[in-house]
């Protein structure tokens, strides 16, 4: 039986870890956290049975303590460093919350020496210096729940970590990526909300078509699997079916294939280091027939360009591309500002901050507030 910590149960990742485990009596939700939808926070807590609940405010507080007197109830950020730390049995954070808010109940964990399922990419892309030391000192497990990193994790399970030659990860391209840069200029919320192989949140959706989150991405896995950012390649693939690919020195290529189903890498890291049966629809590749795979355009995509820029640069750097680009995607979001604004933003950002080299939490935490104050204010 493992116990689980959900942050972030009421979105796409958190509620797909609920799919994996619906039924299973292998696992036990001791806490859970969501931000404001009540009304299917409230269904989780029936189903589920948490003992600590965390939600984004005290008014929504109060309305579920009156339903559920059996449970433990916090809110805010306070909360969701309680529900990280509930209890000390050990177990897994799942952490499945979208943007900064998901970096301090993730170090605060670790300190606790529990395992971490990774969703919040944000955590590596903020503090990846930190949080790699606190997981080795810790001797704890950092899994990634992101279907690149699963699949990279998986390939290097064959070969030696020094044997690594380079790893690919793939990009579907997102939802505009038909489209010219000119006719970027126009495009709207609605169409850039139409992934056309994920449902997944508005902000990596968003992210998806800027390829933001494919340098979320690399930054990412830069920490996670300790490669040089010159090791880490991205490649588009539409078909979003291999995952990701290790090249070893030998020149030999692994890649991990599926159907695009966040199902299979959740389940990865739930059941790690085992692999169980489940019943989500199998990969034919008969059926698909055609793979098809294009470099990386630069030009089109600057954001991209601009992670790697920020990565090597390491420092307060990635912290700084991370906030801009989720202020300026919110922006964006509320209909305040054009498609290509974001990446205009990110840039101005990146020019205006001065780096800090080795930064502490704090330094990481100020930087992150002050960006993003300066683009939504
Ligand atoms: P989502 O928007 O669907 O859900 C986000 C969750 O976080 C919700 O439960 C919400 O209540 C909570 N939340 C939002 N703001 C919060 C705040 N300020 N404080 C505390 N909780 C807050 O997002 P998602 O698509 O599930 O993505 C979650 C994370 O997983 C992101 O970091 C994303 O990059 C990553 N990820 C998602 C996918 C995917 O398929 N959706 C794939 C790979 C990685
Ligand atoms: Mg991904």
């Amino acid at each position: 039986m493992k116990n689980l910590y959900l942050l972030g149960a009421t979105g796409s990742i958190g509620q797909q870890v609920l799919e994996v485990i619906r039924g299973k009596t292998d696992f036990k939700i001791k806490s859970l956290s969501f931000h404001s939808n009540i009304a299917l926070g409230r269904k989780i807590i029936a189903e589920f049975h948490p003992e600590y609940v965390s939600v984004g405010d005290l008014h929504n507080m109060l309305i579920l303590k009156d339903e559920f007197p059996d449970v433990l109830f916090g809110y805010g950020e306070d909360g969701l460093m309680k529900a990280a730390t509930y209890s000390n049995d050990g177990g897994y954070l799942v952490n499945a919350v979208v943007g900064s808010a998901g970096l301090k109940p993730t170090v605060a964990a670790i300190k606790k020496k529990r395992n971490v399922l990774l969703a919040n990419k944000e955590t590596l892309v903020m503090a990846g210096e930190i949080i790699t030391r606190l997981v080795r000192a810790s001797g704890v497990i950092l899994l990634p729940i992101d279907s690149e990193h699963s699949a990279v994790f998986q390939c290097l399970k064959t070969g030696n970590n020094h044997e690594v030659a380079r790893i690919i990860l793939t990009a579907s391209g997102g939802s505009l990526r038909n489209l010219s840069r000119d006719k970027l200029k126009k495009v709207g919320i609605k169409e850039a909300l139409r992934h056309p192989n994920w449902q997944m949140g508005a902000k990596i959706t968003i992210d998806s078509a800027t390829m933001a989150n494919k340098g979320l991405e690399v930054i990412e896995a830069h920490f996670l699997f300790g490669l040089g950012y010159e090791q880490i390649e991205t490649v588009i693939h539409p078909e979003s079916i291999v995952h990701s690919m290790v090249e070893f020195q030998d020149n030999s290529i692994m890649a991990q294939m599926s159907l695009p189903n966040m199902r299979i890498p959740i389940q990865y890291a739930l059941y790690y280091p085992e692999r169980v049966k489940n019943n989500f629809p199998q990969l034919r590749l008969e059926t698909i027939q055609n793979l098809s795979f294009f470099p990386m355009n630069f030009e089109r995509y600057p954001l991209l360009r601009m992670a790697y820029k920020a990565g090597r640069m390491n420092g307060i750097m990635p912290a700084v591309y991370n906030a801009a680009n989720a202020a300026a995607v919110q922006l964006f979001l509320d209909g305040k500002i054009s498609f290509l604004d974001i990446e205009t933003i990110v840039e101005t950002a990146l020019n205006d901050i001065k780096n800090i080299e080795n930064p502490s939490l704090e330094d990481i935490l100020a930087v992150n507030k002050k960006v993003k104050g300066r683009i939504l204010n």
